[in-house]
This record gives structure tokens, C-alpha cells and sequence, in this order.
């Protein structure tokens, strides 16, 4: 199992530049960038062609430097150049598992407070499709006592810039911009190489979601980064009251970490079900807009040993989910250093996944990617936060 982490990132175009003020215009609405282009003296009745030109180079093209827009004038090149920067995270690591996964560990622009917080992404390809898992906090104010993430004290949430702009950076790292793909002697048969987008990274994305609705809404513009919403899964803890407005108003597919079919276990693993219960969480499954057999919602279900995976569990699972288009995802559970949980054995995961296929479920159990870079579901903590932890005495090293 070669872990190879490679001294990167010289062949990134967009490397991140240190001490650089200069604000970005990298997750701005299309209003917002209109705004910007009138505070560097665009007339307004020009602004939204212009904003237009700057929309298909940043995002449908993937330049990083405005001196590459040969179809603006040289002078307002110039001047967009000196008043702002099309940004990306700064790479700090890139890990390759032997499975082709692929993790970066990306450090953020100083926020507000001059602190500069890092997070992780992570590209998974497989044979007809490539999924981009992408964060959408630093760390999670939420404490699944399964969850890797969830042991992280540092939290905020993520701009709309820094969510978008783990794509755009996945993208170049990974040669994804159709000019790249048009030189490429054996492109990939899904004619890009990411063709899916996960919500499932760190953090809870329903605590985001004013920045992750215009994120959401940038990466799905058909000028641009152009993933189809249906090729984008929000996957959420359980955030009743913010599931069925997600549907209306970013309309991706949606995720629900469910992991336990009573409210006794489900308190124990995701505590937010103390908040929502079962009862009410797939209430609010039921109603979501959209929903139909081609438009089905993905229930995650972790499978801790002697925890939640008993032919009981499975029947119940079952029946919690009678009458909702559902995907059951079964996902074999990914340990880390000092957690309390084992995976099932294979032998009980089988006979669990055997009962929901009878149910009418295909192949609902998740191989996992990655588990030799640490970069499976559940296993992303930042690298500061783990070198830190390794320092702490034995019995504190949570993480
Ligand atoms: N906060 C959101 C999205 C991020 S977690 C959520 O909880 O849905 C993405 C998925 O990974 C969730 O289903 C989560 O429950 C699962 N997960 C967390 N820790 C895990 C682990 N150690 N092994 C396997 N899956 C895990
Ligand atoms: Fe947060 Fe999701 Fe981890 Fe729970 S599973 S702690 S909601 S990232």
C-alpha cells in the first residue's frame, strides 16, 4: 500500500500567493461580480456583459491571472489586476492512495481574524466516474461519536469562495479544464474526470447554508463549472428544519446520515437526533421536493460492530424507510486513531446488506476508498490538528 505524497504543487497554474490582499473574485454571485467590476469604474449599462466575460474565463475556462482575458482591454485588465485576485486554497499536501484516490490538505486565506485554517478534499475516481468530496466547514460543531471530524475543536464555517473553490483547484491539480482534457491523448470516457460532487467532507452543510447554496449555484452554472445538480449530494447529519427548504431553494440530490433505526441508538451516534428525532427527520425526508424513483434520497448507515448492525437493525432500517425513494448506502466503518467503534465483520455486514437487498435495495455496501491516506468518509481532520494531537499524552490523543 504506497502512500506516495508528493512534493507538489509546482504544476498547479493557480498557486496560492502568500501575503496577497488583494480581495478575490472567486465565489461572487454574478450580481456580486457586477459590483465588483462597478468599484474598478465599469460603467453600470457594461457591467453585466463584462461580468459574463470574467464568468466564462474563471470558471468555464479556469484562468488565474486576468492578463490571459484577450477579449477585455488591456486597461481594464489592469485594472482588475490591481484591485483583485482569482484565488485558490494553498496546498500544503497532496496524498495519493494506492486505490488512485487522491486527499489535499489545503490551507485557507487568513480570515478576519488573521488565522489561516486548514481543510481537507478529496478526489475518489472510479472506472465511469470520478466524485469530488469536497468540505464545508473547518471541523463541525456537531459530535457523531463516530466521526473523525467531529473530535475537531476548531470550527467555522467556509465561504462560498473557499467551498467553490475546492473544485477549481481539484480541477487544476488534476488537469480538469476542457482546455486540459482537449490535449489529452486518453481522456477519461466520462469526458471530465470530476463528474460528481459530494457534500460530504467535514463539516454539516445545512449550518452553511446561505455559502453553500451560492457555491452550489456557482458549480452548477452551465457557463462554468457546469455539474449538473443532479450530479451534487448534500449529505446532512439531520438538520430537520433546513432539509426541505435545501431542496427548494440549492436542489441537489440529498444524503441522510442515518446510522441507527431507533432513537435510543441514534441519540448515542449522531446527538443531533436528540434535537430531531427519527420520527421528524423522515418526516422531512418525505416532503422533500422532487422526489421520485429517479430522484431517490441516499441513506447512509455506518455499520459499528455490536453497535447498530443486527438482523433486527436491518429489518427495521427497512421499514423506517417504507414508501420513500431511498438508496441505502452501507458503509463499512472507517477507524482512527483512538475512537471507540470496530467495523462489523464481514460476515454481519453481508447477512445486514442480504436483508436490505431482499427489501428491493441494489449493492448498497461502500467500499472504501482511500483508508490507507486516511482519506475515507468520516476519517478528515486537518494535519495541524492531528500532529497536535500526537504530542498529547496517550490517554487525551483523541484524534
Ligand atoms: N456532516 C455531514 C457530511 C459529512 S460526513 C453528515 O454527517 O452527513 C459524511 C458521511 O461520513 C456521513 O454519512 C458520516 O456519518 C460518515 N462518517 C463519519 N465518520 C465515519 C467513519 N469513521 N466511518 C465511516 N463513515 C463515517
Ligand atoms: Fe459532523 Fe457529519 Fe462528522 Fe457528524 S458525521 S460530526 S455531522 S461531519
Amino acid at each position: 500500500m504506497a502512500t506516495l505524497i508528493s512534493s507538489l504543487p509546482d504544476h498547479l497554474p493557480g498557486r496560492y500567493i502568500q501575503n496577497d490582499t488583494r480581495p478575490t473574485l472567486v465565489g461572487l454571485s454574478r450580481e456580486e461580480l457586477m459590483e465588483a467590476l462597478g468599484r474598478v469604474g465599469v460603467p453600470e449599462k457594461q457591467r453585466r456583459m463584462r461580468a459574463n466575460q470574467l464568468w466564462h474565463w474563471i470558471y468555464h475556462k479556469g484562468v488565474t491571472e486576468f492578463s490571459v482575458m484577450t477579449n477585455i482591454a488591456r486597461e481594464l485588465r489592469e485594472k482588475l489586476g490591481d484591485a483583485y485576485q482569482i484565488s485558490r486554497p494553498e496546498v500544503v499536501t497532496e496524498q495519493k492512495s494506492s486505490d488512485g484516490t487522491r486527499k489535499w490538505l489545503l490551507r485557507l486565506a487568513p480570515d478576519e481574524r488573521g488565522q489561516r485554517h486548514e481543510i481537507e478534499t478529496v478526489y475518489i475516481p472510479e472506472e465511469d466516474r470520478g466524485t469530488l468530496c469536497i468540505s464545508s466547514q473547518v471541523g463541525c460543531t456537531l459530535t457523531c461519536t463516530f466521526c473523525h471530524t467531529g473530535t475537531q475543536k476548531l470550527v467555522r464555517n467556509l465561504t462560498s469562495e473557499e467551498i467553490v473553490g475546492q473544485i477549481m483547484l481539484a480541477r487544476d491539480a488534476i488537469n480538469d479544464w476542457p482546455e486540459d482534457l482537449a490535449a489529452n491523448p486518453q481522456p477519461p470516457s466520462s469526458g471530465r474526470y470530476i463528474t460528481n460532487v459530494v457534500l460530504m467532507g467535514m463539516g454539516e452543510p445545512l449550518y452553511n447554508f446561505d455559502h453553500v447554496k451560492q457555491a452550489m449555484e456557482i458549480a452548477s452554472d452551465g457557463d462554468g463549472i457546469s455539474l449538473s445538480k443532479r450530479r451534487i449530494t448534500l449529505s446532512t447529519s439531520g438538520v430537520v428544519p433546513e432539509i426541505v427548504r435545501a431542496g427548494d431553494e440549492i436542489g441537489t440530490m440529498l444524503a441522510i446520515s442515518l446510522h441507527g433505526t431507533t432513537d435510543e441508538i441514534r441519540n448515542k451516534l449522531v446527538p443531533l437526533n436528540k434535537k430531531y428525532p427519527l420520527a421528524e427527520l423522515l418526516a422531512a425526508c418525505r416532503a422533500y421536493p422532487g422526489l421520485s424513483n429517479a430522484r431517490r434520497i441516499t441513506f447512509e448507515y455506518v455499520m459499528l460492530k455490536g453497535v447498530n448492525d443486527t438482523p433486527e437493525d436491518a429489518k427495521r432500517l427497512v421499514k423506517l424507510l417504507a414508501g420513500i425513494p431511498a438508496k441505502i448506502n452501507l458503509i463499512p466503518f472507517n477507524p482512527w486513531p483512538g475512537t471507540q467503534y470496530e467495523c462489523s465483520d464481514w460476515d454481519t455486514i453481508e447477512r445486514f446488506a442480504e436483508i436490505v437487498n431482499k427489501a428491493g435495495y441494489a449493492s448498497p455496501v461502500r467500499t472504501p476508498r482511500g483508508r490507507d491516506i486516511m482519506a475515507a468518509c468520516g476519517q478528515l481532520k486537518s494535519e495541524s490538528q492531528r500532529m497536535r494531537a500526537k504530542d498529547r499524552p496517550a490517554a487525551d490523543a483523541h484524534g
